[in-house]
C-alpha cells in the first residue's frame, strides 16, 4: 500500500505540485503501529487530480476530496484547504483551497494527527506533534474551545484516540472537553455511533468508557447508564480481553440490563445485522440453564456454537452459573438426532395417518417428536413417533 501511495506522491510531484501522506497515515508510521489506511493532501485541484490518474472516483470535489484507485488500493487524496463557516457545530459549509500544506495542517483536529510526510520521509509538523506523539498527549491543534465549538465530534475523537493509543489528555484540551460536552447533542447519531464502535471495538473500551464517565462530557443519558453500571461491574476489566466486537457488546448490555436491546440498538443506528446477532447472544449469555434437558433444548434451538460463544461470555457475568465448553460438547454427544430431517416421519405421512389437511399443526407436531426424538424421550422409530404424535394432535 505504500509503496502504491509514493507513486501517487511522486506523480504529483512530477506534475509540479507538493503532495503529502497526512494525518493518521503519519501519526501511526511514527508510532510504529500497522497501517491501514493512507489519505493523501496535495496543492492539485481535484479537477487536476482527476486529470492525472486513469482511475478516480470524484466523491467530494465540493470539499476537495477524490479517490485514486491505483494498483486495486484507494486513496484519498484531498487538495490543501482550510474550512470555514462552521454552522450547528458540525461540518464546515465552506473550504477554501490553499497553496501549502501548513495552513492544511492547521485545520486539523489534534497536534498528533496535524502532520505531513513526503516522498523523501521529511516530517512537516508545524504544531508540535511528534513531541506530543512522544510524551503520549492528545491536544487540539489552536483554542481547544473554538476548535470543540467548530465541530463537536472531536470531543469524541479526542476521547478515542486517548483511549486507542493510551495516551492523556492535555489539561487545556480536557478543560475544553468539560465545558463543550453538551454540544455533542447537534452531532448526527451516525457520527456518534462511529466513534463509540471504534471506542468500544478498540484496543482499550475500559479506558474509553472510563474517560466517557470520568469527565461526564457525553450527554446521553442512556449510555452513562450503562457506563456507570458497567464500571461497577466485577467483570468489568475481562473485557479487555475479549477482542471480538460481539463478545464486548454483549457483555456491555448483559451487564447492565438494558431492557430492550434491539431498540436501543436501532436508537443508536448499529445495522440490522449486528442487532440480530447482539441481541440474541444478550438474551442467551442471560438465560438461567436449570436443567440438562432445557441445555439440550438450546443445542437443538441455537447449536452448540453458539451457546458454548454464550456461556463464554457469561463467564464474566455469572462465572459461578456457567456452563463450560465441555459440558456443552458432551450434551451435544448425547443427542440422538440434530436435524429434522432425521426424524423417521414427515409432513406428508402425518396427514396420511391422521387424515386432515394440512395447516400449523402439522409444524408443531414435527417440532413436538423432533424434540422428543433429539432428546431420546422417544424412540427415532415410526411407529413411535406416531404414538407420540397422537398425544398432541
Ligand atoms: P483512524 O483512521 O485511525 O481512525 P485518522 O486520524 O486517520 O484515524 P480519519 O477520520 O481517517 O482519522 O481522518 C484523517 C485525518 O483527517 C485525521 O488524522 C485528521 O488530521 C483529519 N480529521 C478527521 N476528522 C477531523 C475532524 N472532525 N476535525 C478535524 N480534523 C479531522
Ligand atoms: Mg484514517
Amino acid at each position: 500500500m505504500e509503496d502504491s501511495a509514493n507513486k501517487i506522491l511522486q506523480h504529483l510531484e512530477k506534475q509540479g505540485f507538493f503532495a503529502y501522506k497526512v494525518g493518521g497515515y503519519v501519526r501511526d508510521k511514527l508510532l510504529g503501529l500497522p497501517v491501514h489506511d493512507i489519505d493523501i493532501a496535495t496543492s492539485a485541484r481535484p479537477e487536476q487530480v482527476i486529470g492525472m490518474f486513469p482511475k478516480v472516483i470524484p466523491t467530494g470535489i465540493k470539499h476537495g476530496t477524490v479517490i485514486v484507485v491505483l494498483e486495486n488500493q484507494a486513496f484519498e487524496v484531498t487538495t490543501f484547504r482550510v474550512e470555514a463557516e462552521y454552522s450547528d457545530h458540525r461540518r464546515p459549509q465552506i473550504v477554501q483551497f490553499v497553496n501549502r500544506i501548513e495552513e492544511d495542517l492547521g485545520r486539523r483536529d489534534f497536534t498528533i494527527n496535524a502532520l505531513a510526510m513526503d516522498l523523501r520521509g521529511r516530517i512537516i509538523d508545524p504544531y508540535g506533534g511528534q513531541k506530543d506523539l512522544a510524551s503520549g498527549l492528545i491536544r487540539a491543534v489552536g483554542d481547544p474551545k473554538l476548535r470543540f465549538g467548530e465541530d463537536s465530534l472531536r470531543i469524541l475523537r479526542a476521547v478515542r484516540f486517548a483511549a486507542q493509543l493510551g495516551f492523556t489528555i492535555e489539561e487545556n484540551t480536557w478543560e475544553a472537553l468539560y465545558s463543550e460536552g453538551h454540544w455533542l447533542r447537534e452531532i448526527s447519531v451516525e457520527r456518534i455511533h462511529q466513534e463509540l464502535v471504534k471506542m468500544i471495538e478498540g484496543p482499550n473500551p475500559i479506558l474509553a468508557i472510563k474517560l466517557l464517565s470520568d469527565s461526564s462530557i457525553f450527554p446521553f443519558d442512556d449510555w452513562n447508564h450503562i457506563f456507570q453500571h458497567v464500571l461497577q461491574h466485577p467483570g468489568f476489566s475481562l473485557m479487555k480481553e475479549r477482542k471480538a466486537p460481539l463478545d464486548r457488546w454483549t457483555f456491555l448490555f448483559a451487564a447492565t440490563k438494558v431492557s430492550d436491546v434491539p431498540y436501543f440498538l436501532q436508537q443508536w443506528r448499529f445495522s440490522k445485522g449486528s442487532i440480530k446477532k447482539i441481541a440474541e447472544m444478550v438474551f442467551l449469555c442471560q438465560m438461567d440453564i436449570k436443567s440438562e434437558r432445557q441445555g439440550k433444548k438450546c443445542i437443538l434451538k441455537y447449536g452448540t456454537e453458539q451457546m458454548i460463544k454464550a456461556h463464554s461470555i457469561r463467564s464474566m457475568l455469572f462465572p459461578e452459573f456457567t456452563i463450560d465448553k465441555e459440558q456443552w460438547e458432551s450434551w451435544n454427544q448425547q443427542l440422538v438426532i440434530r436435524q429434522p430431517s432425521e426424524l423417521r416421519v414427515n409432513a406428508r405421512q402425518l396427514i396420511e395417518v391422521f387424515g386432515r389437511e394440512s395447516g400449523p399443526w402439522i409444524g408443531q407436531a414435527l417440532a413436538h417428536l423432533f424434540e422428543k426424538a433429539a432428546l431420546g424421550e422417544v424412540d427415532n422409530h415410526f411407529d413411535n413417533l406416531i404414538i407420540e404424535a397422537r398425544k398432541v394432535i
